[in-house]
């Protein structure tokens, strides 16, 4: 009980601590610093519990893995680092998206990711 506990707390930071969104594997890599011994499934699981408690939504984004995010965020949009493969949080929207909307048609919602490379990654 208590070393459930632990590992929720640890997968929470982790997400607090990266501000964008993790993929399993991440959440696994940064949260076994600080609680030994912690596999996959029980990442797996913690996260589905806390999908399921809305602490965490999915970000899906097209030929990838699901990555997750602290859900209630405002609107915003993602960046894929083609290069390191983390993806990040990028805030507000395209204002001009409603203008290529063809006629007739009424715009409901809308996706848009942005690829290329990270600071950390740079193009040097
Ligand atoms: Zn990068
Ligand atoms: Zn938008």
């Amino acid at each position: 009980m208590e070393r459930n506990t632990r590992q929720r707390g640890a997968i929470r930071r982790a997400f607090q601590r990266a501000d964008r969104p993790l993929s399993t594997q991440e959440v696994l890599d940064q949260a076994r610093d600080e609680v030994g011994g912690l596999g996959i499934a029980t990442v797996y699981r913690n996260i589905r519990a806390l999908v399921d408690e809305s602490w965490l939504t999915a970000v899906e984004l097209p030929g990838e893995v699901p990555r997750y995010e602290v859900h209630g965020k405002a609107h915003h949009h993602h960046f894929h680092c083609r290069h390191c493969d983390r993806v990040f949080e990028v805030p507000g929207c395209v204002s001009s998206i409603a203008e290529i909307v063809p006629p007739g048609f009424r715009l409901e919602a809308h996706e848009v990711v942005l690829y290329g490379a990270c600071p950390d990654c740079g193009t040097a």
